[in-house]
């Protein structure tokens, strides 16, 4: 599966929906505006119900500050979708900072 940015395919309405954080100076990061980019799955035979949100700073290039996941189903959703009970499906609910990509 690959995760395909929301504003790829509805530049329009990402534009619009599209949250944003300004941290002012003498915090921990630095000052800047920071979007929340948004990344779907993008195969038409999954149904994994989960968004990646990457955070960007406008004034930072590239550089991802957070990468966080979430499930916006319930628990037994995710539990149904991968087949076992091994998978923690109750943090898929929870947002989490990608261990992989922190
Ligand atoms: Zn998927």
């Amino acid at each position: 599966m690959a995760m395909m940015a929301f504003y790829s395919r509805f530049k329009d309405l990402a534009f619009k929906e599209t949250r944003v954080c300004t941290v002012l100076p003498g915090r921990a990061m630095p000052a800047d505006e920071y979007g929340f980019l948004e990344f779907y799955c993008d195969d038409t035979r999954c149904d994994c119900r989960r968004v990646i949100i990457k955070v960007l700073g406008h004034h930072s290039g590239d550089k991802v500050w957070a990468t966080i996941s979430y499930g916006w189903e319930a628990p037994e959703f995710y539990r149904k979708w991968a087949g076992t009970d091994l998978l923690d499906a109750e943090e898929m609910c929870r947002p989490t900072l990608d261990p992989l990509n922190p």
